[in-house]
């Protein structure tokens, strides 16, 4: 089933304890279609990049059956650039510096194959562009996800607030569901965000899992204990795009899904963290997958 994913599609400097990846391919967008890529062969991004982009990383997402006709390439311009730097234990980094470059007048113009899609997942990028999207399509998809940073709240909470509003569920971290709410208890942010529209909200808290909220239960993903964590950017682009593919593959809505929904993200995102960048995300197999999956079922399994 069709599955449109907005995001950025970027070029990205990371430092991390481990070592140091310079300009090399990043983007929500990019990652989420990756990760997605494993449970649908439809898949369709919408994003902006300028002429610095390496094209053979378009044409490897082509082969995996990305319909990348929504990337708009903006001769004599530069792709959206992010730079970050991890601390010693990589559970919080600092942003040395968001070049948004092509992203600041990016007016998309939704191709018209992609306004029928079933699944949209609204990767972090300006609101703006993320409402337009919303506005654009034929029909309401049958299930809308997002996602968005610290970065959004501090430049533009009020366009951000007005997406929220139209979404099924939304995907922030900790310390975003804390900004957002004004709450310092994870609970409370919980049960006020879920009153600004949304049915469904997770929370992603790193290396200690994700947590799963609607109006009356709460769930909780782990996450999996690694050996080696060698950047964790991407990680919840990834945990998004795992988690969109599952529920693509079942169409429908509920709890239910949706816990089973987050340990697939979760399983993604592990892998995603065991190298730099999206190198490890284009290489996986399904067997990989299942034996990650079940390693997820080990982890939480026990009787009474
Ligand atoms: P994550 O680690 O899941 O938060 O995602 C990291 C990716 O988000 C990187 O590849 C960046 O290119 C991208 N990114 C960083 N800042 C922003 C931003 N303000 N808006 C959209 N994408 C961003």
């Amino acid at each position: 089933m069709s599955l449109l994913a907005v995001g950025t599609v970027a070029i990205d400097s990371i430092e991390t304890p481990l070592g140091k990846a310079e300009r090399v391919v990043g983007g929500a967008a990019t990652y989420i279609a990756w990760a997605a890529s494993y449970f649908t062969d439809q898949i369709r991004i919408l994003s902006i990049i300028g002429e610095d982009f390496p094209q053979p990383e378009l044409e490897l997402l082509k082969s995996k059956g990305v319909d990348t006709e929504g990337i708009h390439l903006i001769k004599g311009g530069k792709s959206f650039f992010w730079s970050g730097r991890y601390s010693t234990d990589m559970n919080s980094r600092d942003t040395l510096e968001t070049q948004l470059n092509v992203l600041a007048d990016f007016a998309p113009d939704l191709p018209s194959a992609y306004k029928n899609s079933k699944y949209l997942m609204l990767g972090n990028l300006t609101p703006a562009v993320q409402m337009s999207v919303l506005n654009q399509m034929e029909s309401r998809p049958d299930i809308i996800a997002m996602d968005t940073m610290n970065f959004w709240m501090d430049s533009a909470m009020g366009e951000l607030l007005e997406v929220i509003k139209r979404v099924d569920i939304l995907t922030i971290n900790d310390e975003e569901a804390r900004q957002l709410s004004g709450q310092q208890s994870l609970a409370k942010a919980a049960r006020d965000i879920l009153k600004m529209g949304p049915k469904y909200l997770i929370i992603k808290k790193g290396e200690h899992g994700a947590l799963l909220f609607d109006n009356d239960q709460v769930f909780f993903a782990p996450a999996l204990p690694l050996y080696d964590v060698f950047d964790p950017t991407g990680a919840g682009d990834t945990f998004a795009g795992g988690m969109m593919g599952y529920l693509s593959q079942k169409g429908e809505l509920s709890f239910s899904n949706l816990k089973t929904a987050i340990i697939y993200g979760s399983a993604m995102a592990s892998f995603c963290v065991e190298e730099f960048g999206i190198n490890k995300l284009k290489e996986l197999t399904d067997e990989e997958i299942k034996i990650r999956l079940k390693k997820f079922i080990d982890l939480v399994h026990f009787e009474l």
